[in-house]
């Protein structure tokens, strides 16, 4: 490698999203000097590739010895600001993750170059030669005859084939010898900066008189380009060519004569792409607060006055008017001239609530979610960037907004396990990010929830943040009635019959709601039919070959599926094992409560929600709003439909099984069912109707039920908690949970057992394990945890236990197998 002597080098610090921890040292070549900036984006030669990476540091020194040069710079500006930068290290370094992953996982996805090498054979090798090849060993004629089948392929195509193993090697060997050529290819990123033909007014029309004479004269003979010239003087700023012409119902060719003519301007603009610009905006309703509310808001706009980091924790029963006090908040932010994120999760992310916020803040709001197109998102995200947008709402990763200035940070259903990235790293917990973030801008961060996480209302009690409440329903709404089936009692009394899933109570309820006209909701958090097959010749039960996990069967296509891998089979007509006839259909899922439903009541009008019907884009939107706007009586899915939707006319809501969440094998399962049966019984009963909510279980002791039929969060806290103190969980402790998973049983034993023997001195940690994952199996591979919780005490911030770990994982990095992959999850939000 070349290079020119010079005085003074300048060097960047570039960190590549890659699993590599640290960020790798290049030359600023001469023209980008004056031009780059830490968090710039740049292109930068890697090994044998090209990659985005990150600028994240520049220095006139390196103790390196040699180095190459950065090839260009991607973006006219640093697409990271000095404050995001700070933000995502500090990620990194909590949670274990590189940089480089931090950054990308910041940006909107799609905007990455990067290269890879294609491979072919040199014209003229076919086949047949490649068979008469005499100088070659077996796996590279392997590799020929695969070119040969396939034509072209990119190397990571290769190797999902062949393997990773010596794969290098014999493309050297092979290109040396002649057989094949590589080439090498950057890929275009799969979004760009959209541009557009606009049209204005030519400056001598900016004169009103002028125009009007002009618009006179045409409307004598050339009506059409008046009517332009007309539609023109509306727009001042410019309209799109597009938008023009298909409002004024006219092709192109009055629009070129004006240009002609000198009349009209067309100029290349950009085009912002807005997943939102046909949803109807909902006009400003006038809400009077009330009391709690107006005190609770007082608390927040003094809170948001002082300018200071402040951490509230706003407990309100659902309904309780918890949104409308954010837009309040959002107001006051926003007359203090700062910018704000409202953190939502994505599936109560619905135009519905959009539509609230974009009525009060009109264009000043970013909606950054996955439903919209990769354009979208980026369009969103640069306007965020320009500053032309001051209040960003979206679900995880809108933590990362490119906002400056920020006064105050909402992350509603705080709660939520959505808000945890659990894959791929880095596994961040954006409601904690949203803390650290506030922290960083001296802003207000509420967290808000009807059912706070066991860790938030803890963390309020012990006067780490400020406790709001708001303990009543608007309007004083009643909360709605609970009532409890023990299903044991069901089954003994009248042994399924009429029906295996609904209990009579809930039946004769459905039958009375149906004939009042009123609406039901009925959870299931299972999707499919039946979650398993059991012969009752011989017991075998049909499991997935990839998971340790039963399959599913779904009556649609009559097929078995992993809802893990998405492994698929026809559905036996006999047992697979026995040969047997008498297969049994158990495990109830959702399509199996709509069949079930359907026959009960055959005229009512079902719909289901859930994975299998929400895959289509807007599929979600359309069926919330298709029920709220009264086309169905019944609306039927898993965990979907009990989050943030506000329908007025329904007054049931049914839970077919408690058991679902309660029986996960995870010390929050209480917490989660306790918050799932709070969640969607809060669906129930809105203005001047009393809602009424049954619930099934074959458990009606467990505290997390009886505690939601009394809507009494504050003794399931009081309960809950002690049961973490007594064992020692969050938020007494932090866990940190590491997982090894590979193809063979044994090696994976072996790595975690090795891994864990690293720590054999005890220190200010608990070390569980390694043992099989609860899942054992998954996708084809074994899985082994190793646990470790450390006392918040003794090391309040982490740093030790994560130093010890990076310890012993850069060790182990180093005489590990490649067929072996670890992982680090920080405050791992499920155990399974
Ligand atoms: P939460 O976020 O706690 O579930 P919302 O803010 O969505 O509650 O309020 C529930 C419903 O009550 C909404 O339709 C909202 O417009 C309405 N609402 C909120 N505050 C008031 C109030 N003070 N008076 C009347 N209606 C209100
Ligand atoms: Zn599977």
């Amino acid at each position: 490698m070349a290079r020119k002597k010079k005085k003074s080098p300048l060097f960047a610090e570039v960190a590549f999203p890659i699993p590599v921890r640290h960020a790798f040292t290049y030359e600023v070549p001469e023209h980008l000097r004056e031009i780059l900036r830490p968090g710039h984006r740049v292109l930068a030669p890697f090994g044998n590739r090209k990659l985005t990476g990150f600028v994240v540091d520049l220095t006139d020194k390196t103790h390196l010895t040699d180095w190459r040069e950065i090839e260009d710079v991607l973006d006219p500006d640093p697409v990271f600001s000095d404050e995001l930068l700070r933000l995502t290290q500090w990620i990194a370094e909590y949670y274990m993750a590189s940089w480089g992953e931090v950054l990308d996982a910041a940006l909107p996805s799609g905007i990455n170059l990067e290269s890879r090498r294609r491979v072919e054979l040199v014209p003229g090798l076919d086949r047949e030669a490649v068979l008469a090849l005499r100088d070659i060993s077996d796996k590279q004629r392997e590799l020929l005859l695969l070119l040969a089948r396939k034509g072209a392929m990119v190397v990571q195509q290769i190797e999902k084939r062949l393997g990773k193993t010596g794969l290098n090697y014999n493309l050297m060997v092979l290109q040396r010898k002649g057989y094949v050529v590589v080439h090498r290819e950057l890929i275009e990123p799969r979004t760009r900066i959209k541009y557009g033909k606009f049209a204005t007014l030519a400056p001598e029309l900016h004169d009103a008189d002028r125009l009007e004479a002009e618009i006179q004269q045409l409307m004598q003979r050339h009506e059409r380009q008046a009517e332009i010239l007309k539609a023109l003087r509306e727009h001042p700023e410019g309209i799109s060519q597009t938008d023009l012409l298909r409002r004024l119902k006219m092709s192109s060719s009055s629009l070129k004569t004006l240009v002609n003519k000198g009349l009209v301007r067309i100029e290349r603009r950009e085009i912002f792409r807005d997943y939102y610009s046909g949803f109807p905006v909902e006009e400003v309703q006038p809400i009077e607060l009330n009391e709690d509310q107006k005190s609770a808001l007082e608390t927040l706009s003094e809170l948001i006055q002082q300018e200071k980091f402040a951490p509230v924790l706003l407990y309100g029963v659902t309904g309780s008017g918890k949104t409308q006090v954010y837009i309040e908040a959002l107001h006051e932010v926003r007359r203090r001239g700062k910018s704000a994120i409202v953190l939502v999760p994505e599936i109560a992310l619905t135009p519905q609530t959009v539509s609230r916020f974009k009525a009060h803040f009109g264009d000043d709001v970013a909606v950054l979610h996955s439903r919209m197109s990769v354009g979208e998102r980026y369009d969103s995200w640069r306007r965020i960037r320009r500053g032309e947008m001051h209040i960003a709402i979206g679900p995880r990763s809108a933590i990362f907004a490119p906002l400056e200035n920020i006064g105050l940070i909402v992350v509603d259903e705080e709660h939520e396990a959505s808000y945890k990235q659990s894959d791929p790293s880095p596994r961040y917990n954006a409601r904690d990010v949203a803390l650290v973030r506030g922290k960083m801008n001296n802003a207000l961060v509420i967290l808000g929830s009807a059912t706070p996480s066991v860790e938030s209302y803890f963390n309020a009690k012990i006067g780490k943040y400020r406790l709001l409440e708001l303990p009543k329903r608007v309007e004083d709404l009643p909360l709605p009635r609970v009532e409890v089936v023990d299903m044991r009692k069901e089954w003994q009394e009248y042994h399924g019959k009429p029906s295996a899933i609904f209990s009579r109570a809930l039946l004769g309820k459905i039958a009375e709601k149906l004939s009042l006209r009123e609406q039901v909701i009925l959870l299931q958090n299972r999707r499919g039919f039946s979650t398993f097959i059991l012969c009752r010749d011989c017991g075998h039960v049909e499991t997935c070959p990839n998971c340790n996990i039963t399959l599913t069967y779904h009556i649609q296509e009559h097929r078995l599926r992993c809802h893990y891998c998405d492994f698929q089979k026809p559905a036996p007509a006999v047992c697979p094992s026995c040969n047997g006839i008498h297969l049994e259909y158990k495990g109830v899922g959702t399509q199996r409560v709509e069949e079930e439903i359907r026959f009960h009541f055959p005229s009512a009008r079902v719909v289901r929600m859930d994975l299998d019907t929400t895959r289509r884009k807007g599929a979600h939107d359309r069926i919330l709003r298709d029920f709220r706007d009264g086309e169905y009586d019944v609306l039927l899915g898993t965990q979907m439909v009990a989050k943030g939707l506000d329908f007025p006319r329904v007054t049931l809501v049914g839970v077919i099984s408690a058991d679902t969440t309660l029986r996960l094998p995870d010390f929050r399962s209480s917490e989660r069912t306790f918050q799932l049966l709070t969640q969607v019984a809060g669906r129930s009963g809105r203005k001047g109707k009393q809602g009424e909510v049954i619930v099934q279980t074959f458990s009606p002791e467990n505290h997390s039920i009886v505690f939601a039929k009394k809507h009494d969060y504050l003794r399931f806290f009081a309960r809950e908690i002690l049961e973490r103190q007594d064992l020692g969980y969050p938020p007494f402790s932090r866990i940190i949970a590491i997982e090894f998973k590979g193809r063979n049983e044994k090696e994976v034993e072996k790595a975690a057992t090795r891994f864990a023997g690293a720590f054999s001195v005890p220190g200010d940690f608990q070390m569980l394990g390694p043992a099989p994952a609860p899942i054992s199996k998954l996708k084809g591979e074994y899985r082994f945890h190793l646990i470790f919780k450390y006392d918040r005490k003794k090391d309040p911030g982490g740093e030790r236990i994560r130093a010890q770990i990076w310890k012993v994982m850069d060790r182990f990095g180093r005489s590990r197998r490649k067929t072996i992959s670890v992982t680090i999850d920080v405050d791992p939000m499920e155990l399974f």
